[in-house]
C-alpha cells in the first residue's frame, strides 16, 4: 500500500521514534509547530477518523493511553499539551493514515484558527 505512515511504521522510511507498542507508533513531526510535536499513529491502516468503526475504534483509546506515556517521557505531563486530529481537506489532513498530533512545550493559543 502506498501510504507514507505505513512505510514509516514498517521502517521503510526513517523516523525519529518516540514510542512504540504493539498497537501504536509515535515519532517526531518533521515540521514541528511546537517544542514537542509528536505524531501518534495506530499501526493499523485507517485512512481517517471518518473510517473509524465499532470494530476498529479501540485504537483511539490506544493512542490516548500512549499519549499519556509520551507526555511523561517528554516532560510535558504537568504543564499540559494538546492532541489534534485533522480529518479531510477542510480539517487540514495531508496524510491519509489516521494520526494524532501531540503538541506541547509551550502555551498554545485557542482557538487554533
Ligand atoms: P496532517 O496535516 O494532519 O495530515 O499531518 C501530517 C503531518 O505529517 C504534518 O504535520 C507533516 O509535517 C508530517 N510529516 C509528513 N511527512 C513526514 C515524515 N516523513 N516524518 C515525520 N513527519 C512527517
Ligand atoms: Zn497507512
Amino acid at each position: 500500500m502506498d501510504c507514507l505512515f505505513c512505510k514509516i511504521i514498517a521502517g521503510e522510511i526513517p523516523s525519529a521514534k518516540v514510542y512504540e507498542n504493539d498497537k501504536v507508533y509515535a515519532f517526531r513531526d518533521i515540521n514541528p509547530e511546537a517544542p514537542v510535536h509528536v505524531l501518534i499513529v495506530p499501526k493499523e491502516h485507517i485512512s481517517s477518523a471518518n473510517e473509524l468503526t465499532a470494530d476498529n475504534a479501540a485504537v483511539v483509546a490506544d493512542v490516548f493511553l500512549a499519549a499519556k506515556e509520551i507526555a511523561a517521557q517528554e516532560g510535558i505531563a504537568e504543564n499540559g499539551y494538546r492532541i489534534v486530529n485533522n480529518c479531510g481537506s477542510d480539517g487540514g489532513q495531508t496524510v491519509g493514515h489516521l494520526h494524532f498530533h501531540m503538541l506541547g512545550g509551550r502555551s498554545l493559543a485557542w482557538p487554533p484558527g
